[in-house]
């Protein structure tokens, strides 16, 4: 059945990026050093920014990122602190090289789930985008994983560069033995904003051609499918996650966005001082937030507008939606 994940608004969800170094240069990495920093948090660090997000909220959900999180050498320490902070669920979001011989350091009960990316149902395709020799490795780590126990998923980045190899995943992801398969849509930041961003981004006619009929027959796999919506009719209601949900993407330089596309950009509604979120001042992205407009997403206008298209009389044809509003096919056999 599909159903659109609403925004939790009982729940606290930390995107935490505990260091930006990287193992792989992938083509439209989101990483941009200079607004996020180059330093690898300490785990004392890590554990008070954890224990200060979980604060008061019954449900906190984290996903450690990087960079590559695995080539942080406190990420097992980091995983049992929030296990015994309380949070509600830990997720590692890894390129799949697993370093330091993760898989060997932590339990499949003190991770909710790996989460691993392929961004080409081909070897060429892949590598050509995230590196010589990443498909063997993710599609190793994968297998090793599921193999010890651990609960999976696959993460494929869709743009102009990969949409048509997309549907042949679906024989690819059969036999690997994950449990959740996220599309996820190209973001125009990092080295994707300076790296032809007008012909990264998809068109809504092959979106809605191409994904939902892919996420469908992830579903028969048994595979819980989703997607981001991203195109709303005029019909459909157009929420903003930055005013309704409580997501904070945390960088190791202390800035903290609520919401992803603003990350190039010095917009951060907060930053940590003395292990403590602070509000900036001066215009930042929750100012934005409150803006109305008939396209949907403000910021999507501001950092990515190639994909609105508008009638001859200048009217949007359509909104673009928040980024974090998901389409989700539970898997069934
Ligand atoms: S694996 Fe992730 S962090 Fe590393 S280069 Fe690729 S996109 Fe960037
Ligand atoms: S993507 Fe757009 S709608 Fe979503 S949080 Fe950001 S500004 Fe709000």
């Amino acid at each position: 059945m599909k159903k659109t994940v609403s925004f939790s608004k009982n729940s606290t969800n930390l995107f935490f990026h505990i260091l930006t170094r990287c193992n792989l240069t992938c083509r439209h990495c989101y990483i941009n050093i200079e607004q996020h920093g180059s330093n690898t948090l300490p785990i004392r660090t890590i554990e008070s920014w954890l224990r200060v997000f979980a604060e008061g909220t019954r449900a906190a959900n984290v996903i450690f990122l990087g960079g590559e999180p695995t080539l942080h050498p406190e990420l097992p320490a980091a995983i049992q602190k929030a296990r015994h902070i309380g949070f509600n669920s830990i997720t590692i979001d890894t390129n799949g090289y697993l370093f330091n011989d993760i898989l060997s350091k932590v339990g499949p009960d003190d991770v909710d789930y790996f989460n691993f990316s392929l961004d080409g149902a081909t070897k060429n395709l892949n590598d050509a985008i995230r590196g010589p020799g990443s498909y063997d490795r993710c599609v190793e780590g994968i297998r090793k994983a599921v193999s010890m126990g651990f609960a999976t998923s696959l993460i494929y980045t869709v743009s102009n560069d990969n949409i048509h190899e997309l549907p042949d995943m679906v024989p690819v992801i059969a036999g690997l033995g994950i449990e959740r398969f996220f599309i996820q849509v190209i973001g125009i930041r990092g080295k994707s904003a300076g790296d032809r961003p007008e012909k990264l981004q998809v068109l809504r006619s092959d979106w809605i051609r191409i994904i939902p009929g892919v996420a469908q027959k992830v579903a028969e796999l048994g595979i819980t499918a989703t997607y981001p919506k991203v195109f709303l009719n005029h019909d459909e209601p157009f929420e903003c996650a930055g005013r309704v949900a409580q997501n904070y993407f945390i960088f190791p330089n202390g800035r903290v966005y609520r919401c992803p596309l603003c990350e190039d950009f010095p917009l951060h509604s907060l930053v940590m001082k003395k292990n403590r979120p602070v509000k900036t001042g001066g215009i930042n992205e929750s100012h934005l937030f409150e803006l109305s407009i008939p396209e949907g997403c403000v910021i999507n206008k501001i950092v990515q507008p190639e994909n609105l298209s508008y009638d001859s009389d200048g009217i949007p044809k359509y909104k673009i939606a928040c980024c974090m509003l998901k389409e989700e096919i539970s898997g069934r056999r």
